[in-house]
């Protein structure tokens, strides 16, 4: 037993304390290879915090000469400053010291970014250099909605975030939006979400011209799996995939330090793989969905039975989940059972991913890791038994509970990516 759990670690990380400064991927990934070497050596700054040039130089393989040209060009536009006593240095004596540490100007853009939801929205107001000014939150009622009241629920949020930083629309350099679907980011489109009316919508369209102010839209889990790549854990791990249980199961993926994303925007939903035929209905339409048998919804209706009462007269599917644990941790055994069979669907969704993409970490994600039933060693012993292993190394498998804010982090990611490439990238 020991020795097969050797292949599945878990280690619980309940906040991003471990985490490095700065924000960004810390590896270079292929695609830096297409970059504008200013693009790079700004990437640089900013992941690690705070550079000298030498460190640039030695970091990217560039010559000094090279640093220097492209760091003052990135001065003068205002993107990246020095320390205040070496600005004094080089005003008073011409020259600048060799040590002297470069830092990301914050003030430079600002991006929102907002993670959309079922029963509330969430939003953070960043900087460049990726530090949150702000934070605010939205709630809105269970029921699907149509395009234009969540472009008015977005707007009224976006108003909400500023008014704390003291800020206008205009300071905004892009807001970025996770919602929960199919999502094509590059067209802007969502053909599929569960929070809204209709199909194939331009819902990046609708927001640019309600904020007045570009805006992007992801799936949200991406959005955590970017939160996870700039500021988490994921930021040292070129390969890893995040896996998410919220009202759905969620998924991402960072292949050479990159988010996958399919070509249709409709990889990586874990939670619409089957596990049974004509099994439970999924609210996607199918039957047999992991997340049928996994998502809060999902447990709810099974609480309802169990707890005897109608999850219809229940404030949300959340009151009931936490009626649901708590009766499970005070010894309930049906409540047990739902847990214990939750988990074992879970560990089918595990060893599929790792067996389909072999990834070094696994991080499990989300508000609902507080349920710890579904993450029991247990859940990790099913996982490894269902899944080849033959000796090779660990998957190690994480568990962050950041809290609400996480996706709209991720989000706020999302902008100011977008944001660089714009400034300082290709088409520059
Ligand atoms: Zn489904």
């Amino acid at each position: 037993m020991n020795e097969r759990m050797s292949a599945v670690s878990l280690t619980q990380r309940p906040d991003e304390s471990a985490a490095p400064s700065g924000c960004g991927p810390l590896l270079p990934g292929p695609e830096l290879d297409t970059k504008p070497l200013r693009q790079k050596v700004f990437e640089h700054v900013r992941a690690t915090g705070q550079a000298a040039r030498a460190d640039v130089s030695r970091a990217l393989g560039i010559s000094a000469g090279s640093v220097t040209q492209v760091t003052s060009d990135l001065i003068e536009r205002g993107y990246l400053q020095e320390s205040d006593e070496a600005a004094r240095d080089r005003r008073e004596t011409g020259r600048g010291r060799p040590s002297v540490a470069l830092s990301v100007v914050p003030e430079a853009h600002r991006v929102v970014g907002i993670k959309l939801s079922d029963e509330r929205h969430t939003a953070v107001l960043a900087d460049f250099a990726g530090t949150i000014l702000a934070e605010a939150m939205l709630p809105t009622p269970a029921v699907r909605k149509t395009m234009d009241q969540i472009a008015g629920e977005t707007a009224q949020l976006v108003d909400l975030v500023l008014e704390k930083a003291g800020l206008t629309i205009s300071d905004i350099a892009a807001v970025g939006v996770g919602i929960s679907g199919l999502v094509d980011p590059i067209e802007g489109l969502v053909p599929w979400s569960p929070l809204l009316e209709g199909e194939n919508l331009a819902l990046a369209e609708r927001l640019t011209r309600r904020l007045g102010c570009p805006a992007l839209v992801d799936n949200d889990a991406n959005m955590l799996t970017l939160a996870e790549l700039w500021f988490g854990a994921g930021r040292a791990n070129s390969d890893f995939a995040v896996v998410t249980i919220e009202h759905g199961v969620g998924m991402g993926l960072v292949v050479g330090n990159r988010l996958y994303r399919g070509t249709r925007g409709m990889g990586m939903e874990l939670g619409h793989i089957k596990v049974q035929l004509d099994g439970a209905l999924c609210r996607c339409g199918q039957r047999g969905c992991l997340e049928a048998y996994l998502a809060d919804y999902a447990l709810a209706r099974e609480a309802g039975t169990a707890l005897g009462r109608n999850p219809r007269n229940m404030a949300s599917a959340q009151s009931m989940l936490d009626t649901l644990f708590a009766e499970a941790k005070g010894g309930n055994m049906a409540a047990r059972s739902i847990f214990r069979r939750a988990g074992r669907y879970l560990a089918v969704g595990l060893s599929n991913v790792i067996q389909l993409f072999d990834p070094t970490l696994i991080i499990l994600s989300g508000e609902r890791m507080r349920y710890d039933y579904l993450y029991a060693d247990e859940v990790m012993a099913d996982a490894l038994s269902l899944t080849l292993n033959h000796g090779r190394p660990a998957c190690r498998v994480e568990i962050h509970n950041w809290g609400d804010m996480v996706w709209a982090r991720g989000a706020a990611a999302l902008a100011l990516g977008h944001v660089t490439d714009t400034a300082l990238g290709q088409a520059a």
